[in-house]
């Protein structure tokens, strides 16, 4: 069952059934939660919470401290370090809900307990691609972010007067976060409606701007520098990339986070329309690498072709098993065959 905006008032109501009852649920996200992942879980968290579930959200792993004042988020269960209350939770949930992502892959360490659950399943999501482990699915990429799809499904569900100011606050986050602050292709005329009744429903626009952005610590903004000072243009190919290596995360006291919005610097530079940046994890043995992109070009087609990831059109991640040079080296040879649709 695949609900689309408008979301079909059946599936809805099959929700509603379920939601009638006491239940035990369980919301979960994707593997390095972002603002949008925290901000969703916790928006329905409380939602549900209100109707007297017992409700558990359970993350992959930790999430940046500029996440970490979000309301709720001290109830958050991480599984990778607290795997057998998780798995316990995740065996007994009747209903879980799976947020910003749609493949279970995204999940991390979590993949395996989530696949042999018994519990019916509702995706609420707008990456591209989803796979179809849920009964029940809200998938549209066309949405600014998770969080709005929050809203609309309590929209839907004829509970928008049950939106309390926590509940605003929660879904403003991941919004502003996803859509770069307003700005992205994704930021729609809906979007900012939804914005102003949340911020007539007791969200603090301007305090959860500066809480999730003016947390910048001096090593942070000196690690922005080694970055800028790393950053390449490709002229032929309209693209910059980055790349920060295990050495340099050391040198400036990295935390996770650290390196969020980098990979727009490249992509704020006049005419270039493709821009990444390849992060070392010797801990992981990986190559993260974040793409980004202005117009046609597809960086979810780019990354599901050559770095096993994905995400949206215009922005999207992945990663390499190779050495840091070895990666921007095969990143470069791939250039040539995207020449023409880069000067486009
Ligand atoms: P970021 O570069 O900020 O990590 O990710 C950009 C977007 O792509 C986010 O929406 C994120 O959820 C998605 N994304 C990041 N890494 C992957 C990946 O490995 N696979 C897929 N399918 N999506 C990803
Ligand atoms: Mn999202």
């Amino acid at each position: 069952m695949y609900l689309r905006q408008p979301m079909n008032i059946d599936e809805i109501n099959k929700i509603k059934g379920l939601l009638s009852t006491s239940k035990n649920i369980v919301i979960v996200t994707h593997k390095n939660p972002d603002g949008d992942a925290v901000g969703s879980s916790l928006a329905l968290y409380h939602y549900l919470n209100a109707y007297k579930h017992n409700v558990t959200v359970i993350t992959p792993n930790d999430y940046p401290d500029f996440l970490k004042w979000i309301p709720g988020q001290e109830t958050i269960i991480k599984f990778d370090n607290n795997a057998h209350i998780a798995k316990s939770k995740i065996e007994e949930a009747d209903l879980i809900f799976t947020l910003d992502f749609n493949h279970f892959s995204r999940s991390g360490d979590m993949e395996k307990t989530l696949s042999v659950a018994e519990a019916t399943f509702v995706m609420i999501d707008h990456h591209q691609q989803p796979d179809s482990y849920a009964k029940y699915m809200y998938s549209d990429t066309g949405m600014s972010s998770t969080c709005q799809m929050i809203y609309h499904f309590i929209e839907k569900l004829d509970d928008i007067e049950k939106i309390t100011p926590k509940i605003a606050t929660c879904i403003y986050v991941g919004m502003m976060t996803d859509t770069g602050s307003f700005r992205f292709r994704s930021t729609t005329s809906t979007t900012h409606r939804v914005v102003a009744d949340l911020i007539d429903k007791g969200a603090d626009n301007t305090s959860i701007h500066e809480k999730i952005y003016d947390t910048n610590t001096l090593s942070r903004i000196q690690l922005k520098g080694i970055a800028l000072n790393n950053l390449k243009v490709l002229p032929e190919y309209n693209t910059a990339y980055i790349t920060l290596s295990q050495k340099e995360l050391d040198q400036s006291d990295f935390k996770k986070g650290d390196t969020e919005g980098f990979v727009n610097l490249g992509l704020s530079i006049t005419g270039i329309k493709f821009a990444l940046i390849f992060i070392e994890n010797k801990g992981d043995e990986i190559i993260k690498i974040s793409l980004r992109s202005k117009g046609d070009f597809s960086v979810n087609e780019f990354s599901r072709n050559h770095f096993e990831g994905g995400g949206h059109h215009n922005a999207a991640g992945g990663r390499s098993n190779l050495s840091l040079s070895d990666t921007v080296e095969k990143f470069i040879s791939i250039l040539p065959s995207y020449k023409n649709v880069l000067n486009q």
